[in-house]
């Protein structure tokens, strides 16, 4: 299965800002494709989210694959999300090795387009709304290191990027 690079921090590429997706882009070839190889490149390096931004392009849309079938989410839109923040350990395929603290909503709704260029809306709590922030995030130009507030591992790597991000002191 064919599979594209993925960019790692800092290339900038990453803080792009992904344009919606046009009408004429749903049901075509190319946009088939294009999940086809997203898809792919999230099972082969063992992901549970991907955005188009991380493999350089720059349009809305992120695969999401927590159990069943991956979900594909084009023009998401995060409604109603929590006051409740819940903080957990996230990665990042662009930024691999490094682990940390990330606070997001506890539970939100999603508004999004499926390949066919339906409109569908889900509500999400716990981790699959995390994935969710998570990958929106990406959308706009923001890495989880922007939001996270202590590193859980990775710390060697996370010197070597001249992250400002102060390690958790296990006892
Ligand atoms: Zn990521």
């Amino acid at each position: 299965m064919k599979t594209a690079p993925v960019l790692h921090y800092p290339q900038p590429k990453l803080r792009t800002r992904a344009e919606t997706v046009g009408a004429s882009f749903f049901r075509s070839k190319e946009l088939h494709e294009l999940l086809t190889i997203m898809i792919a490149t999230m099972q082969k390096l063992r992901g549970i989210g991907l955005a188009a931004t991380q493999i350089d392009v720059h349009k809305q849309i992120a695969v999401i694959e927590l159990q069943d079938a991956p979900l594909v989410v084009i023009n998401p839109t995060i409604r109603n999300p929590s006051k409740r923040l819940e903080v957990d350990e996230e990665g990042c395929l662009s930024v691999p090795g490094v682990f940390g603290h990330v606070n997001r909503a506890a539970s939100l709704s999603l508004t999004a387009f499926d390949e066919a260029g339906a409109q569908y809306s889900l509500k999400a709590r716990g981790l699959f709304a995390r994935v969710i922030q998570h990958e929106v995030d990406h959308l706009h130009g923001h890495l989880f290191l922007d939001r996270c507030h202590l590193l859980t591992s990775g710390l060697d790597q996370a010197k070597k990027l001249s992250l400002e991000i102060p390690p958790l002191r296990r006892s």
